[in-house]
């Protein structure tokens, strides 16, 4: 290989054979810290992307980072197999999916292979092994291996089935119905923006509307839907499609006329829903006349195409003094009926409705996007401000926002109206299907709505240290609002049994709240040191809670184990898991475990999204297959560009433009170094203590950002201030073998976190021993900090960047270059005067007096009245580190003539340097005498 030729593919996969096989991975008890560090696991749903990538690299660099901080370091990963996922997958492969089939061929699968996929559980096997081999020793992630678990293996089980036994205990699990999220193929489905059983509408909310009761003449019903239900007051009319095909309904001896659609949602909420083979054409109701239930007016039932069949229970009620869309569809009939109103509401008249509709210049109903508009400020203005006027009967005068339940609860007790549950978006399943509304009459429920529980929740993340900050503060009112969570469900689903309920499994959010502890556990089963029979009650109570005796020393081992290492640390997570996950993670862990054994910490990082901001998703297409983009870019590459192209708070667009440039710049750093070995060995004591110093001072700021877990400020500081450091040093002629040795190996040690593979490569090169992914990360040493030096230097490069801006505006070829230092007693006034600003005693007049008492400045009287006229305006604006360097004395015109050498062979001209103290300020140039300067001033001919 050539030595500057950075094969990254040779090098990644060499180095993971390493550390796999001497299994630098195994986490061990040792006499020091612990930290316990683990990734939200993943779900096993089929290939991952790049997108997921960053979290896991967040989590290893973090947790090689600890490692190499003298933290014993436990991060394990397992599977979360349990719902529906692996069974939707199965499924595609049974019917033959060309899609799956295509992508599973693309990946190298036989069809002998494919076949077996048919069974979910293969699929959490085949998925396992992926995520372990292709994904995660892929990356180089140190994750302990002898601990990867899945869900749904038997181990897991008897964990779950204890953490339910536990909740049971402690009056956390209730029975109450419920209304759920259902698939007609799959059974219950979890409806939340995580996503994990559904393909779209993860942020639906299920909502309440009031189906009023309106009698048509024969007695058939024509029941409308309405989230208002305060507005049957206004009604004018009814609304019903004729072009569209309804369904006659008995209910309770009741007919009823409701969409087909409406038919097929409904027969899920309300079990005695019988339809009848009449169908009615819409067109076929119209000019029929209908009661209005509680007001008791006749109104008639005219046609409107826009009543869509598809909401509610497809029949509309028309209020059109307060709803803009009626108003609008009413104007458009051409139908001579009168709008009433029955809210009064400041800022408009008679008609609410028609004001806004006019306001906004709405013609027609197409005006899709200004009558949501209208709708919206109709319905704001009315809640803030609107009361019932009086035909409203007794509720006259009511605010609109004290109306609440009211008028609904007096319907539904006059039997005058019943609630059905709609989603406020469509839901569709992973197996394609709609996703319903479906009544379960005695659900199981987590009751996280216990206001102990929430009140010790609350006081547990307080203690927390949990990232980013605004999370932290907006988690408690999260758990105020986490309502009870019904955690069982039957259908065909993986997952643990539920114990209090046969052939009922707990669904996997509820299964995943725990479930760092038993990584503690799944070391022994995976070893076959403890039977799956022996995870009883009494084991897990004797482990997690200390309860009751061993029953041998392996029960006393594995307790140790978990005294050592639990709590967790951190758990790392997408910003997905904000509401639903890390919430019931903290509150299980605070129902069930001893309090010292409670969370400590929760890292949440946001996206990796595609062009257009969505996030990445492989069923949108467009992703790049992980170990496709391993062997494109390079592990370390990548890992570099995770910890760096971003604050870990925000959404990342994915590019791989950039994570070329990455690879580049990593190319670049194994060049550079490599070039060390070339350089003949010289000393420059001020250049060598500035690139000691400086190093030292970069490593402080290293440590601080990497302690925060702010990894793209460490990155920065040791992937692109390094290397400019180092590049400056060596510009400048330093050559110093032994310093340069020292800053390499510092380096590599600090990037060994980043990009494991890279440094591995050039340590062993070096001949050092062992790996560098076990040795210390250095450590800041403040002894090696040289103030004056870092001064000296920082002068240099001004003075650098000055002449080279003077020789681009004036063009001039320079013969000779004339550099003034500037005179002490500036330096000195300016010392006074940050020091004086600092302790608040800072005073023109005295700073003035004060200096021309030294005889020799006598003559500069004026001069200097007028410097320190200017002089807190300019102090003002200097950071602190600035004003320390000012604070420091050096002498300029020393390190400026260490220079000399370098400044001439790179502007190939005479450098003179004089200071400001001996002689007078002269531009050649311009022929003129100039007035002392406080940074050095430069002069060319
Ligand atoms: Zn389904």
């Amino acid at each position: 290989m050539n030595e500057n030729n950075y094969n990254y593919i040779e090098i990644e996969e060499k180095w993971q054979k390493k550390w796999y096989e001497e299994k630098i991975y195994e986490s061990k008890k040792q006499n020091k810290k612990k930290f316990f560090i683990h990734f939200a696991y993943p779900g096993v749903s089929g290939y991952l992307h790049v997108g997921h990538m960053r979290g896991f690299t967040y989590c290893d660099v973090i947790a090689r980072y600890k490692k190499m901080t003298q933290n014993a370091v436990l991060f394990p990963a397992g599977f979360h197999a349990s719902g529906i996922p692996s069974i939707g997958f199965a499924k595609k492969v049974e019917r033959n999916d060309a899609i799956t089939i295509k992508q599973l061929k693309e990946y190298g699968l036989k069809d002998t292979e494919i076949i077996k996929l048919k069974d979910p559980e293969e699929v959490v096997k085949y998925f396992g092994k992926v995520y372990v081999d292709d994904y995660w020793k892929k990356f180089g992630f140190l994750i302990d291996y002898s601990r990867t678990m899945s869900t749904i293996s038997p181990g897991y089980k008897k964990f779950i089935t204890w953490q339910f036994l536990k909740l049971k205990e402690n009056d956390l699990l209730i029975q109450k119905p419920h209304f759920a999220p259902f698939c007609p193929n799959c059974g219950p489905v979890a409806v939340d923006k995580s996503e994990t059983d559904i393909q779209k509408g993860g942020s639906a909310e299920i909502q309440e509307f009031t189906v009023i009761k309106f009698k048509m003449e024969d007695g058939t019903i024509l029941p409308a839907a309405t989230l208002r239900p305060e507005t049957i007051f206004g009604v004018t009319n009814m609304w019903i499609n004729p072009l569209v095909e309804y369904v006659k309904i008995i209910y309770q001896n009741e007919k009823w006329i409701i969409s087909k659609q409406a038919y097929e949602k409904l027969k899920f909420q309300i079990p005695d829903f019988e339809k009848t083979a009449e169908k009615i054409n819409g067109s076929n109701l119209i000019g029929k006349k209908c009661t209005i239930p509680m007001v008791n007016r006749e109104v008639p039932v005219i046609a409107g195409e826009f009543a869509d069949p598809n909401v509610a229970t497809g029949v509309v009620m028309s209020v059109p003094a307060h709803a803009p869309y009626d108003w609008i569809a009413l104007q458009e009939s051409n139908e001579d009926i009168q709008a009433i109103t029955i809210i009064d509401v400041k800022g408009y008249g008679e008609n609410p409705a028609k004001e806004a509709c006019e306001k906004l210049d709405i013609k027609n109903q197409s005006q899709t996007e200004q009558l949501d508009q209208a709708t919206e400020e109709v319905y704001k203005k009315e809640f803030h401000t609107g009361y019932l006027n009086e035909k409203c009967g007794e509720y006259s005068g009511v605010k609109i926002s004290d109306i609440k339940d009211q008028v609904k609860d007096k319907l539904i007790s006059n039997n005058q109206a019943i609630i059905m549950r709609e989603f406020s978006e469509e839901v569709i399943c992973r197996c394609q299907e709609k996703v319903y509304i479906k009544i379960i009459p005695d659900q199981w429920f987590i009751k996280y709505s216990d206001s102990v529980l929430t009140e010790k929740s609350k006081n547990q993340i307080q203690k927390m240290n949990i990232y980013p900050q605004e999370y932290k503060d907006s988690l408690p009112s999260i758990l105020d609002w986490f309502d009870d969570r019904a955690c069982i469900r039957k259908g065909s689903w993986l997952g643990t049994q539920f114990p209090f309920k046969k052939d009922w499994t707990i669904e996997p959010i509820s299964d995943s709240t725990l479930y760092p502890a038993y990584y503690i556990i799944s070391k022994y089963v995976n070893e076959g040191k403890i039977k799956i029979e022996e995870l009883t009650e009494d084991f897990f109570d004797f482990v997690f809670l200390q309860k009751g005796k061993a029953k041998d020393i392996l029960w006393e081992e594995i307790r140790n184990d978990f005294q050592y290492w639990y709590p967790v640390d951190i758990n790392l997570g997408g910003k997905e898991h904000k509401t639903v996950h890390f919430p019931v993670f903290i509150m299980n862990h605070v129902a069930i475990m001893p309090e010292e054994k409670r969370p400590k910490g929760i890292f949440v990082h946001w996206w990796v999204t595609q062009k257009g901001k969505e996030k990445i998703s492989k069923s949108k297409g467009g992703a790049e297959h992980i170990n496709e983009a391993a062997s494109k870019y390079g592990v370390d590459a990548m890992r570099l560009y995770y910890s760096h192209v971003g604050s870990p708070f925000v959404d990342i667009e994915w590019d791989g433009e950039a994570v070329i440039k990455y690879k580049n710049r990593l190319a670049n750093i194994y060049r550079t170094i490599n070039q060390f070995n070339k350089l003949k060995d010289k000393k420059d004591k001020n250049l060598d203590n500035w690139l000691i110093s400086i190093t030292q001072k970069t490593i402080k700021k290293i440590i601080q950002a990497f302690e925060k877990y702010d990894l793209r400020i460490a990155t920065n500081e040791i992937f692109f201030e390094f290397q400019k450091n180092i590049q400056w040093y060596i510009k400048r002629g330093g050559s110093n073998k032994e310093i340069i040795d020292d800053f390499k190996n510092i380096w590599l040690r600090l990037m060994t976190p980043i990009t494991p593979h890279i440094c591995e490569e050039i340590w062993e090169k070096d001949q050092n021993n062992g790996f560098i992914s076990n040795e210390d990360y250095p450590e800041y040493q403040k002894d090696k900090i040289s103030e004056k030096d870092e001064i000296g230097e920082y002068l240099i490069q001004e003075v650098t960047s000055d002449i080279s801006e003077i020789l681009k505006v004036t063009k001039i070829k320079a013969k000779n270059i004339f550099i003034y230092t500037s005179p002490s007693w500036k330096n000195e006034i300016y010392k006074k005067s940050i020091d004086q600003m600092t302790n608040n005693t800072f005073n023109v007049g005295n700073l003035i007096k004060e200096a021309i008492k030294d005889p020799d400045l006598k003559s500069k009287a004026k001069e200097i009245s007028k410097y320190v006229g200017k002089l807190s305006g300019e102090i003002k604006k200097l950071n602190d580190a600035d004003k320390q360097k000012y604070l420091i004395n050096i002498d300029e015109k020393n390190y400026l003539e260490n220079a000399q050498k370098y400044l001439e062979k790179i502007y190939g001209c005479k450098i003179n340097i004089f200071s400001a103290d001996d002689k007078d300020i002269y531009d050649p140039l311009n022929k003129k005498q100039y007035a002392q300067p406080l940074k050095p001033a430069i002069f060319i001919n």
